[in-house]
């Protein structure tokens, strides 16, 4: 049996920001083998060439550049079109966490969660999204947070980076929808990565995400792919300035 053709996206040139691990790097992994041509970006050549040998091969590009910064954003996206060709899905998928009750959260730290979680989907989406509404079709997903619906003591930074880029992402389909692009939210659970690594290590609070979640286990990186390849086939061409959630159902319960 073969898979149904709206879930078809072999061919098509993707864009996988923060990609040289954890959630990006599966993310990239899964559209690398469902048959789309793959750029991994990062700030570490070395390490994205790293990640690039462990992807199918033949498919896989790397483009290193900082997406907190806009001119190498613009440089990188027009190096990439004219290096690999048109970008059809762009995942912002970069980010980071930072940890600290708001009392001590100083204000250098404020800047760089909010360029590196939030100013960096505006900047490649903007990027992506001159080329794609020209040619009238494209597909980004910014990879939102289960704390953009809720949020713990000692994140308020982060969640309030993650609820911004949930209404970003609505604003980005009201704006880019007439011209044929499609801009939803990935909103991970609790996934076991090198950035959640301090709270997988912490036994309580491992057992409390467990405990916590109907699932009831932590989500692994690959449990996003599916709903990632979904909101960017052909099957979600008319979902819109969504949020899926892939937490093990945690945003649903008290
Ligand atoms: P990791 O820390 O494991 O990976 C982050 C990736 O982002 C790395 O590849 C890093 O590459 C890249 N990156 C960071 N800053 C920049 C930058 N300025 N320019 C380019 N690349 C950058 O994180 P995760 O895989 O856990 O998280 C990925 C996304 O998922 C984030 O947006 C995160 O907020 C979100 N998320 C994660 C959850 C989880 O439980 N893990 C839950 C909900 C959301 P390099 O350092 O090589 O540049």
């Amino acid at each position: 049996m073969t898979a149904h053709p709206l879930f078809d996206i072999s061919g098509r040139t993707a864009l996988v920001t923060g990609s040289s691990r954890g959630i990006g790097l599966a993310l990239a992994r899964g559209l690398a083998e469902a048959g789309c041509t793959v750029v991994l970006n990062g700030r570490d050549g070395d390490r994205l060439a790293r990640a690039a040998a462990e992807l199918p091969g033949g498919l896989v590009h790397t483009a290193v550049f900082d997406v907190t910064d806009g001119p190498s954003v613009a440089a990188g996206i027009a190096e990439v079109e004219e290096r690999v060709g048109p970008l059809d899905i762009l995942v912002n998928n970069a980010g980071m966490q930072l940890r600290a009750p708001l009392l001590e959260f100083t204000d250098s730290d404020w800047h760089r969660i909010l360029d590196t979680n939030l100013t960096s989907a505006f900047l490649t989406g903007r990027e992506a999204a001159r080329r794609m509404t020209r040619r009238g079709r494209g597909k980004i997903v910014n990879v939102c947070s289960l704390q953009s619906e809720v949020v713990r003591p000692g994140i308020a930074p982060y969640a309030a980076t993650k609820g911004a880029l949930k209404m970003l992402t609505k604003g980005m389909c009201a704006d880019w929808g007439p011209q044929g692009v499609q801009v939803n939210g990935l909103g991970p659970g609790y996934i076991e990565t090198e950035l959640t690594r301090p709270l997988v290590e912490d036994a309580e609070f491992s057992a409390w995400v467990r405990g916590r979640t109907p699932a009831g286990r932590w989500g692994r990186t690959e449990d996003l792919v599916g709903g990632l390849l979904f909101l960017v086939s052909p099957a979600a061409d008319f979902v819109t300035g969504q949020v899926l959630y892939v937490d093990g159902g945690m945003t649903s319960v008290l």
